[in-house]
């Protein structure tokens, strides 16, 4: 487990050791691993604003988020106000809550979405709106695009983005034969072969993100989406977009707030939970009410709603106002632009790709609008950079294709932190 990226990390160290004993790979989700980066995963023990702190007491401007759930920083007031009071009045009834209304209110007001369903993770509501889908059309297949990732869903994990871009795993073990059968991957951005495969084919549902950021950061191009919609229609199948990244994080409605497409079921996830496990899917109420109890097609959760998660995920979301996104995108722009003057004075080559306040930059000359091309890049490059700005005291996503986040709680010492850490980072990249 020891390598060079090691040594400084000497907690980490000692606690990722214990946990490879016990844990497949000494983590509970792959790209936490620092697989692809080398080294040892900082283990974190608390977060504060635009901080997170290490075992071993270092501390580091964070642009993870926990993955993109963080837009207020770590430890809001209110958030932990929210999520104590909630929890003094108990974790979990498996009964109706007022909570789960207000927050099922707050998705509709802000979304398109007409009736909602709350569950835990991402991969439940894509898992959930795919069965949806099906229950609907009465039809099997699906269209997904290569480097998209929509969780661990069986169906779903062909050509994935995420860790299993990170790991460079094609198609997951365990996934049957005839379940990959039944997706068919596309390229991302090519309306075109969408069409040829909507031809031969009869489809249940195409899944999309919204804008794809788990291949690194991979914007759809104008009319992709709308073309994805109308495609969808003209052939019966229903149209999904994945917005568990992007929803409440690119705007107060998210993607949908950027670019209005009329699809038939969204997910969400991340921001609505506020940091707690919170989920959702949601759309049309001619779907959705097929949906068990109203109708046939079954979808269950012993803590879906869960009185804590609601609690945060309200609290978050009361907090996001249009402020708050301004702020957001003014930050990732300046945090991207850091890096980039950087890079470019070391001549290093390199590519920003943004959607929103969602950024990556792909150590290749070459534009990126699909897996194909963002697996060119120099993932050596990025691992340096990453290693370079991680002793600096910066915490980036320790993968070459993953998105950055930031958070509101970025201020001027954070900004400062990462101004003096680029230059050393773009030199170790060169
Ligand atoms: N969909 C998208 C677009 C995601 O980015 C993710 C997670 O990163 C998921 C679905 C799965 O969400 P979860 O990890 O909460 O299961």
């Amino acid at each position: 487990m020891i390598d060079a990226y090691s040594e400084d990390a000497p907690a980490s160290q000692a606690l990722f050791e214990r946990a490879s004993g016990i844990v497949p790979g000494g983590v509970n989700s792959p790209v936490r691993a620092f697989k692809s980066v080398g080294g040892t995963p900082r283990f974190m023990v608390r977060g504060e604003g635009p901080w997170l702190f290490d075992a071993d007491g270092r501390r580091y401007v964070d642009l993870v988020c926990s993955w993109g759930p963080l837009i207020h920083g770590h430890a809001h007031p209110a958030v932990i106000d929210a999520v104590q009071q909630a929890a003094a009045r108990g974790t979990s009834f498996g009964a109706p809550t007022p909570g789960e209304v207000e927050l099922a209110e707050e998705i509709v007001a802000r979304t398109a979405v007409e009736q909602v369903r709350l569950v835990n993770s991402g991969t439940e509501a894509t898992m959930s709106a795919i069965r949806l889908a099906r229950g609907f059309t009465g039809r099997t297949k699906i269209i997904k695009f290569a480097g998209c990732y929509h969780g661990h869903v069986d169906a779903l994990l062909a050509s994935a983005g995420s860790g299993v871009a990170t790991l460079g795993i094609p198609d997951s073990p365990g996934v049957t034969g005839a379940t990959a059968s039944e997706t068919i991957v596309l390229p991302y951005n090519d309306l075109a072969a969408v069409e040829q495969a909507l031809t031969g084919e009869s489809v249940a549902a195409i899944i999309t993100e919204a804008a794809a950021g788990n291949m690194g950061v991979v914007a759809p191009l104008p009319g992709f989406n709308a073309g994805l919609a109308e495609l969808a229609h003209r052939h019966g199948a229903l149209f999904i977009m994945d917005e568990v990244m992007t929803g409440f994080r690119v705007s107060r409605s998210g993607w949908q707030g950027l670019e209005p497409v009329d699809a038939d079921l969204w997910t969400f996830g991340k921001v609505m939970g506020g940091g707690l496990p919170a989920a959702a899917f949601g759309g049309r109420r001619e779907v959705m009410q097929r949906l068990a109890p109203a109708g046939p097609v079954y979808q269950a959760g012993t803590l879906s709603g869960n009185p804590l998660a609601c609690a945060a995920g309200l609290a978050s979301l009361s907090l996001a106002d249009d402020a708050t996104y301004a702020k957001l995108d003014q930050t990732a722009a300046t945090i991207a632009g850091l890096a980039t003057d950087a890079l470019a004075k070391e001549g290093v080559p390199h590519r920003l790709n943004t959607a929103g306040n969602m950024f990556s930059i792909f150590f290749t000359a070459g534009e990126v609008t699909n897996y194909d091309q963002a697996k060119q890049q120099r993932v050596e490059a990025f691992k340096a950079f990453f290693h370079s700005m991680l002793s600096q005291g910066v915490y980036l996503p320790p993968s070459a294709f993953e998105a950055w986040f930031v958070s509101t709680a970025i201020d001027d010492e954070a900004l400062s932190r990462v101004a003096e850490a680029v230059g050393n980072a773009a030199k170790a990249a060169a």
